[in-house]
């Protein structure tokens, strides 16, 4: 035995962390190999100045988020002072129309929640309201379960959903849950969100803000928790080489230094996983193959820091027909007069230098809240590998955490799971990945 012969986990973003707490728990001690110079991988924390920390990117959490409340419960965090959980509530504006409202109650059972929710909605018509709720009934009847995998966009269509529903509802919700556009996004995982967000208990529907840094949320306490277990994680040590012989795990090299090891989990993002898989085609040619199929969404998420005063009527709301589609007020957050907006996906915006998408993201907000002034600062966060592309049987593609190689296990938020790339996703797979490392026979 030596001092490495424990599981490796390599990278440790939100699934490599996963895996290290629930290897942890299981008995392991194992060793988490992470390139950069700080855990969290895209959902982190950074310095925008030297006193200016924010998150790589907004992140939004659902009740329906099971596997990322239970991590936090083993890790003793408390939701109360960690969430912002709030009923859900979606306010539609745009630039020259009347704004559009759908507030869930918390006091009605699912699914009478969403029944009365819909019919007491702000600005939509009868025949819109009906629209929707005959389709989530249709739905209900084949269990949100779809014979073949279609677009979003085809679905809707499928369903008659009026073109202003689908402005004022879908398409804003397509994006922020899968982070494709309508006319490729799967609409069998677009389903799979709505089911276990409103065909399931009142609870899971809610939105939840994490009130805190995401690394100082979630990041710090796992590493802690993992620390207190014996297993150890190495920053700065970038994992070049995977070693494969007779099908099975023997080692990888980090820094050109080989270290033996016969359990891996793959915790790094699809692209540096099909990089490190490449060499080993003949073992994994499948996987290699859906790993090429893989491609990515952007996200860009500007920040504007007012005076600490200013606030937004709303913590989030939508906005239709502009370059900006999120807002979201970070009072909440310990970052009073700070607002972020994002946008998904891929779009116009994509073509503008930083500083001009700043200006028209600034003026799209002064239009909406004149009072609001000159930012004192705005900065802009550009993910151009955000998340894989959610598109038409992408279930397909997404590769299993078990592999055809003894000893090597894949995590992370593109691994099959029945979600789209989110932190459920990459927890998911930990949990899955980790369970099928410790039942190795
Ligand atoms: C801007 C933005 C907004 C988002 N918004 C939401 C949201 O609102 N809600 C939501 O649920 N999800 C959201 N997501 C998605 C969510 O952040 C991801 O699904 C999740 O963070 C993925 O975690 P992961 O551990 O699978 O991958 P990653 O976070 O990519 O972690 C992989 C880790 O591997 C490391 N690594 C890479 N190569 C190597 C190597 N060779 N050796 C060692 N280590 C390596 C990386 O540095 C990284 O730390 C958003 C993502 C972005 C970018």
């Amino acid at each position: 035995m030596n001092e490495y012969n424990t599981p490796f986990i390599i990278g440790a973003g939100w699934a490599g962390l996963s895996a290290g707490i629930y290897l942890s728990q299981a008995g392991y001690s194992p060793t988490l190999f992470e390139s950069a110079p700080q855990a969290g991988g895209r959902a982190r924390s950074v310095y925008l100045t030297p006193h200016l920390k924010v998150d790589n990117g907004q992140h939004l959490l659902l009740g329906a988020y099971r596997e990322y409340l239970q991590l936090c419960q083993l890790l003793s965090l408390s939701e109360k002072t960690m969430l912002l959980r709030q009923p859900l509530q979606l306010l539609f504006r745009t630039p020259h129309h009347p704004s559009r409202e759908i507030h869930l109650p918390a006091f009605l059972p699912s699914p009478l929640h969403l029944l009365w929710g819909l019919l007491i909605a702000q600005g939509y018509s009868f025949t819109e309201k009906y629209a929707v709720l005959s389709m989530m009934s249709r739905l209900l009847l084949h269990d949100f379960t779809l014979s073949s995998d279609c677009s979003v966009q085809k679905l809707l269509h499928t369903y008659q959903q009026p073109v202003t529903i689908i402005q004022y509802l879908w398409q804003p919700l397509c994006l922020a849950a899968l982070n494709t556009p309508l006319h490729l996004a799967s609409a069998q995982v677009f389903l799979n969100v709505l089911k276990s967000s409103f065909i399931a208990p009142q609870y899971h529907s809610n939105t939840l803000l994490i009130r805190q840094p995401l690394s100082d949320s979630f990041v710090t306490p796992a590493i802690q928790y993992i620390q207190q277990h014996q297993a150890k994680l190495l920053l700065r040590h970038k994992v070049t080489q995977l070693h494969i012989t007779d099908k099975t795990v023997c080692g990888i090299s980090v820094n050109q230094q080989f270290i033996p090891c016969s359990q891996v989990i793959l915790a790094t993002p699809a692209h540096i996983t099909r990089r490190l898989l490449a060499p080993h085609k003949i073992f994994l040619q499948a996987l290699t193959q859906q790993l090429a199929a893989l491609s990515f969404e952007p996200i860009y998420t500007a920040y504007f820091q007012y005076p600490e005063h200013i606030t937004l009527p709303e913590y989030m709301s939508a906005s239709i027909a502009t370059l900006g589609q999120w807002y979201f007020d970070r009072r909440h957050c310990q970052q009073p007069g700070m607002i972020a907006i994002v946008i998904s996906s891929q779009g116009h915006h994509t073509t503008f230098s930083s500083s001009t998408l700043l200006t028209y993201l600034e003026a799209e907000l002064q239009h909406y809240f004149p009072a609001l002034g000159k930012p004192l600062q705005r900065f802009l966060i550009k993910e151009q590998r955000a998340t894989f592309s959610c598109q038409v049987n992408i279930q397909h593609y997404r590769p299993q955490q078990i592999t055809p190689v003894k000893g090597l296990y894949l995590s992370g938020d593109y691994t099959l799971t029945p979600y789209p790339a989110t932190l459920e996703s990459a927890i998911l797979s930990a949990r899955l990945a980790s369970q099928a490392l410790a039942t190795e026979h």
